[in-house]
């Protein structure tokens, strides 16, 4: 009898694995699992739920419960031929077609790499050791955790990016609620924050935080971080500080390692198929596609469209026919700030104040998985202060 190798091969049935069951890697194995094809699907990640990120910085200002948006992994992939393993992959073989976790090897006819960005600490020991990343609801939980716990005087973050700003508006609304007089400060090492978004934007955010009383200082760095202690350029020194490290992203370490064309931030340069190398495909915040000399941005909306198309090519490739050029469309993109003073452009036009908090709500309430987390956020969103 022939029996099944590691990753149960059945003759032509062709195995197709997943890296990252996030917004791409959830994408990819939907439209896989629905072709009329012979798959065997299996769908790594290294965590047993796949966590809504955008509302992250939203739960300790907006009282979010963080349960509400992470989602079993298992609940999302009911169908009989996708596979689930939580394992961490730590490198790819590219030349054998394999995929590496700590455990084990795994074959693959096609690949769908999908494993997101995480938190850059820059090589910053004395950050990862102290500050507080935001890029998981387990991070969510710990920041909530340590806010509880009160005792600090300054809430610092550093990153002047859109999810800084975020984290700081939402910050000063959790102080509001609660009575504690932090002083709250922006630490951006660039000369302004929100780096390339348009001035109507950036003057409206800066004015929205000056309301707020919360400080940026850009042209700016955080020298040294002694437990609560931080120094910032020109001297500055903060004692009892609670410090938030938001400054960029990074690929995973298995990508890192990858001997493949990739950005500077280690997203892999993908072509207009979404492909890269042999059978593999690659979408979401880890893919660096560009169109017209353009990046797209990482997004939500353009993880599902890629997870999406890189699985609609695989299916293409393994019918034989010709592969088709991934063409995403832009809705556009919000600042949501706990103020509900937002601003951004969707479909082409600019808003400010309620409108686009708003829109960004029913968005994330759409796009978040489980009929269970969908009710849970939304009576959270609606629900009044006491
Ligand atoms: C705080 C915050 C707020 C944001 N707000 C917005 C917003 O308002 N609007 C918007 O459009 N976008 C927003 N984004 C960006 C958006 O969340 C990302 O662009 C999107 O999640 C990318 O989807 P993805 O599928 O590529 O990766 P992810 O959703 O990050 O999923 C990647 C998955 O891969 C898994 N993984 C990683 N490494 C490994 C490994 N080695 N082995 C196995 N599994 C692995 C992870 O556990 C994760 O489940 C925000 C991001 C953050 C952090």
């Amino acid at each position: 009898m022939l029996l099944p190798l590691r990753g149960f091969t059945l003759f032509n049935m062709r195995k197709i694995i997943i890296i990252g069951a996030g917004f791409a890697g959830l994408s990819a194995a939907k439209r896989l699992s629905r072709s009329n094809l012979d798959l065997q699907i299996t769908v790594f990640d290294k965590r047993d739920s796949s966590d809504f990120l955008p509302l992250l910085p939203d739960v300790p200002g907006r009282g979010l419960n963080p349960d509400f948006l992470a989602c079993k992994i298992t609940d999302l992939l009911r169908k009989k031929n996708l596979n689930f393993i939580k394992e961490e992959v730590i490198s790819l073989d590219l030349e054998s077609k394999q995929v590496i976790t700590s455990g084990s090897s795994y074959v693959y006819d096609f690949l769908v790499i999908a494993s997101g960005s995480q938190t850059n600490f820059f090589g910053n020991q004395d950050a990862q050791n102290h500050a507080y990343a935001l890029n998981s609801v387990n991070d969510a939980k710990r920041i909530l955790n340590r806010l509880h716990a009160g005792k600090f005087e300054n809430l610092i973050i550093c990153g002047g990016g859109y999810t800084g700003i975020e984290a700081a508006s939402n910050l000063r609304l959790y102080c509001r609620k609660n009575g504690i007089a932090a002083k709250i400060v922006i630490v951006e090492r660039a000369p302004e924050i929100l780096g390339p978004l348009p001035d109507w934007m950036k003057s409206y955010v800066r004015t929205n935080l000056k309301g707020m009383e919360i400080e940026v200082l850009a042209n700016s760095v955080i020298e040294s971080i002694q437990e609560s202690r931080l120094v910032v350029s020109g001297n500055r020194i903060f004692e009892k500080t609670m410090l938030f490290w938001v400054p960029g992203v990074r690929t995973a370490d298995f990508i890192q390692r990858l001997a493949v064309e990739k950005n500077p931030q280690g997203r892999i340069v993908v072509d207009g198929y979404l492909k890269f190398g042999q059978d593999c495909f690659c979408a979401g915040d880890t893919a660096f596609f560009t169109e017209k000399n353009n990046s797209l941005r990482m997004a939500v909306q353009f993880a599902i469209a890629g997870g999406d198309h890189a699985a609609f090519n695989i299916i293409r490739r393994i019918k034989n026919l010709p592969l088709k050029k991934f063409i995403p469309r832009d809705l556009g993109y919000i600042i949501p700030m706990a103020n509900n003073k937002s601003c951004g452009t969707v479909f082409g036009f600019n808003l400010k104040g309620f409108l686009p908090t708003l829109l960004h709500f029913i968005m994330c309430i759409y796009r978040l998985s489980g009929l269970r987390n969908k009710i849970g956020l939304t009576g959270d969103l609606t629900k009044k202060e006491a």
